[in-house]
C-alpha cells in the first residue's frame, strides 16, 4: 500500500528560539527510520532505545511519534527515566536497561517498568521479592557475552542453568545481550558473542531473544533474533563501519550570525590568538560554542554552511561563540541574523566524529542535551501500522 508523507517543513525558527542556536528534531525522519528498520528486520519487533533522553533529542516527543507509528516498546536507562517517560506513552512496554541498581524491586512493578536484570544477585533479589509479593514479576535478563559491562558472565550463567529454580517467581520476557564490536562487522568478537548467546539461551528457560542494536538490523537475519533494540538508527546515526542505507539524519543544528566584521591580514582571532588571518578576512561571529556541545576540536579544519557555501571555522570555539570565515561568500548572503548550518542531513555528524575519534553519539548527546530544540513533524496523517510490508515477504527477500 502507499503511504503519504509530508516533507519536513523548513519554515523559519519561531521566537523565542530564533535568537539563538537551535537543534531541530525531525520527528517524521525518526518515524521514517523506524519504518526502514522494520522493513529490514525479520524478527518479531523493532523496539526503540530512547535512553539518556533519546540520545538528547527528547524521550517524550520521540516516544510519542514512534508510538503513533506502531512502536510499542521502549528501553531507557533506569527507573527515573522510565517514570519520566510513562505519561507520554501510557500503554507502552518500558524496559530499564541498567537493571535494578539501588532501586526497590517493587518500584518497578508499581510503575509497570521491566528491569533488565544485570547479574545473578539481581536475579535472586527480584525472584525473592516476587515470591514475597506472591505475584510473578516481569523481567528481562542480560547476559554478558563479551562486552564486560552488564549482565551475567559465564560463571553466573552456568549457575543459573544448573539451578533454574533461582528464577521462580520471575516472568522472564526477554534474554538480552549487547555486542562489543557492533560498529565493526568483520570483528570475530561479534561471532563469538552470538555463538555464546545462542548456546546459553538454548539451555535457559525460553523467552524472547534480543541481541540486535541498530547495526545488527542491517547485518541480516542471522543477527536478528526476536527483538531489535534500535537507538541510533532511529535518529539517522550510522553506527557501523559499513554504510547503513535508508536512514535520514533527524537533526539539524543551526545558529544565527551575531556580528560581521572585516579584519586585516595578520590579525588574530580567538583566545590566545589561535586563528591568524593570512588575508583580509570577513569574520562572522555565531551564537554557538562548546556550551552547546560543540567540541572545540570541531573548529580545527572544520566548516559550517551558509546557504550552499562552506564557511570554515576560524579562531577556535569559546563557550557560546564561534567565528566563521565568510570572505568568499557572495555579497549580501550573510547578514546579522542569518542562520548557518553546522549539522544536518547534508553535513552529518559521522565524518566529524570520525575526525575527532569519538562515537557519533558522543557528539549528538552533547549537542542535543545542551541546545534548545525545535520539533518538526508532518501535519499529515498518523502513520498506519499497515505501512509495514508483509513480514514473510521481507524475510523471503532478505534470505534469497
Ligand atoms: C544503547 C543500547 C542499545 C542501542 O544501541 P544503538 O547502537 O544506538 O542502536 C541497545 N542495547 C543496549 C544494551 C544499549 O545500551
Amino acid at each position: 500500500m502507499t503511504c503519504a508523507w509530508a516533507p519536513w517543513e523548513t519554515g523559519p525558527i519561531p521566537a523565542p528560539l530564533a535568537s539563538g542556536p537551535v537543534l531541530e528534531v525531525n520527528l517524521q525522519a525518526i518515524v521514517d527510520n523506524h519504518r526502514t528498520l522494520r522493513r529490514r528486520f525479520t524478527g518479531t519487533a523493532v523496539t526503540a532505545v530512547i535512553k539518556s533522553d533519546a540520545y538528547g533529542l527528547g524521550a517524550q516527543p520521540v516516544a510519542q511519534a514512534l508510538a503513533k507509528a506502531g512502536c510499542g516498546t521502549f528501553w531507557v536507562n533506569d527507573l527515573i527515566e522510565a517514570l519520566a517517560l510513562r505519561p507520554a506513552v501510557p500503554k507502552a512496554t518500558i524496559y530499564a536497561l541498567q537493571g535494578l541498581g539501588v532501586d526497590a524491586v517493587e518500584g518497578f512493578r508499581a510503575a509497570g517498568v521491566i528491569p533488565v536484570l544485570a547479574g545473578l544477585a539481581e536475579v535472586e533479589r527480584a525472584a525473592e521479592a516476587a515470591r514475597h509479593a506472591g505475584a510473578a514479576l516481569p523481567v528481562a535478563i542480560q547476559l554478558d557475552t563479551g562486552l564486560g559491562r552488564l549482565g551475567l558472565p559465564a560463571g553466573e550463567v552456568e549457575r543459573l542453568i544448573a539451578a533454574p529454580e533461582l528464577t521462580d517467581g520471575l516472568d522472564i520476557r526477554c534474554w538480552v545481550s549487547h555486542l562489543a564490536a557492533f560498529d565493526r562487522p568483520e570483528d570475530p568478537l561479534n561471532d563469538r558473542q552470538r555463538a555464546l548467546f545462542e548456546a546459553w539461551t538454548a539451555r535457559l528457560p525460553p523467552a524472547a531473544l534480543s541481541l540486535a542494536a541498530s547495526a545488527c538490523v542491517f547485518r541480516g537475519p542471522g543477527w536478528h533474533f526476536d527483538l531489535a533494540r534500535a537507538g541510533s538508527a532511529h535518529f539517522g546515526v550510522q553506527t557501523s563501519a559499513r554504510w547503513q542505507p535508508g536512514l535520514t539524519a533527524a537533526y539539524r543544528l543551526t545558529a544565527p550570525v551575531l556580528r560581521i566584521v572585516e579584519l586585516p591580514a595578520g590579525r588574530t582571532v580567538g583566545y590566545r590568538g589561535v586563528g591568524r588571518l593570512v588575508r583580509p578576512t570577513r569574520v562572522a561571529t555565531i551564537d554557538l560554542g562548546y556550551a552547546n556541545g560543540l567540541p572545540p576540536a570541531v573548529t580545527r579544519g572544520g566548516a559550517a554552511r551558509i546557504g550552499t557555501h562552506a564557511v570554515p571555522f576560524v579562531g577556535g570555539a569559546s563557550m557560546s561563540l564561534t567565528m566563521l570565515d565568510v570572505t568568499d561568500l557572495p555579497e549580501g548572503l550573510v547578514q546579522v541574523g542569518t542562520r548557518c548550518v553546522v549539522f544536518d542531513t547534508d553535513a552529518p555528524i559521522e565524518p566529524v566524529a570520525d575526525r575527532l575519534g569519538v562515537a557519533p553519539n558522543a557528539l549528538l548527546t552533547q549537542i542535543a542535551g545542551t541546545t534548545p530544540k525545535l520539533y518538526r513533524a508532518t501535519t499529515g496523517p498518523v502513520v498506519p501500522d499497515r505501512c509495514q510490508p508483509d513480514r514473510a515477504a521481507t524475510a523471503a527477500a532478505v534470505s534469497s
